[in-house]
């Protein structure tokens, strides 16, 4: 195994499936699957889940609500997703526990990283919810803060696109891929693999990201026994 300890970052909107909205309880199903060949390998794993596919703090306030009011929302909404991904991977008879950065213990215990280190010595999944517990923030920043905070060896970011690109691919036929780059160059190119607070905090701490596709089943395996797919960011 390349990976001991892994951090997946998986979007809300990744949960959607084929819907507009929500949760496609067919797609937690495949996530579900695809994380338990890799958890029954010994792999320990943490996961930060979006909640895009429910509310997102911009869209209130694009209703015209209060911003801080919103990320609240938002962050509740990735508590759902936690409770919906935790019940998908207990019917795999996978041991999990959901840590949620705000309160919220009738429903889920509180971020606590000792206890959380614990839980994957112990073999369970990790699954964080709430974000980083403040406004202003986005999951991918609370990903890379949790995955320095219990010392995870990577951050995999499963997306709909198989890696970084030197232009959007979905857009521009001549794009080609990276299979490695490096933060400067990724900063210097102007390419996007999350928002700034989150990829500088993750440079700073020099965590690599992994960006690959999350739906091609097989790939979070593949990645966990060092094949080269997706693309790598390092130092
Ligand atoms: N959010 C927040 N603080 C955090 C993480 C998330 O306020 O630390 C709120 C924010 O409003 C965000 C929403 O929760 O829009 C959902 O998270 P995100 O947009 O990162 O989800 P994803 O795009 O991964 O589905």
């Amino acid at each position: 195994m390349k990976y001991k300890r892994i951090l997946l970052k998986l979007s809300g909107e990744a949960l959607m499936g084929e819907q507009q909205y929500g949760i496609d309880p067919k797609r937690i199903k495949e996530y579900a699957e695809e994380i338990k060949t890799v958890v029954d390998k010994g792999v320990e794993l943490a996961i930060v889940i979006g909640g895009g596919n429910i509310f997102r703090g911009l869209q209130g306030v694009g209703q015209g609500m209060d911003r801080v009011q919103g990320d609240h929302m938002g962050m509740l909404a990735t508590v759902i997703n936690a409770l919906a991904l935790q019940s998908a991977l207990e019917a795999e008879n996978i041991q999990t526990r959901v840590q949620s950065a705000i309160k919220i213990n009738e429903v889920a215990e509180p971020f606590i990283r000792r206890r959380a280190m614990r839980h994957l010595e112990k073999g369970r999944v990790v699954i964080f919810g709430g974000g980083t517990g403040n406004p202003y923030f986005t999951t991918d920043s609370a990903a890379v803060l949790r995955a320095i905070e219990i010392d995870a060896d990577v951050i995999l970011k499963g997306t709909r696109v198989d890696g970084i690109y030197t232009s959007d691919p979905e857009k521009d036929k001549t794009a080609t891929k990276y299979e490695n780059i490096t933060f400067n160059d990724v900063l210097s190119k102007g390419l996007k693999v999350m928002d700034t607070t989150a990829f500088t905090l993750s440079q700073e701490n020099e965590l690599p990201i992994v960006v690959f596709d999350m739906n091609t089943r097989g790939n979070l395996m593949k990645i966990v026994t060092g094949e080269n797919i997706g693309t790598t960011v390092n130092n």
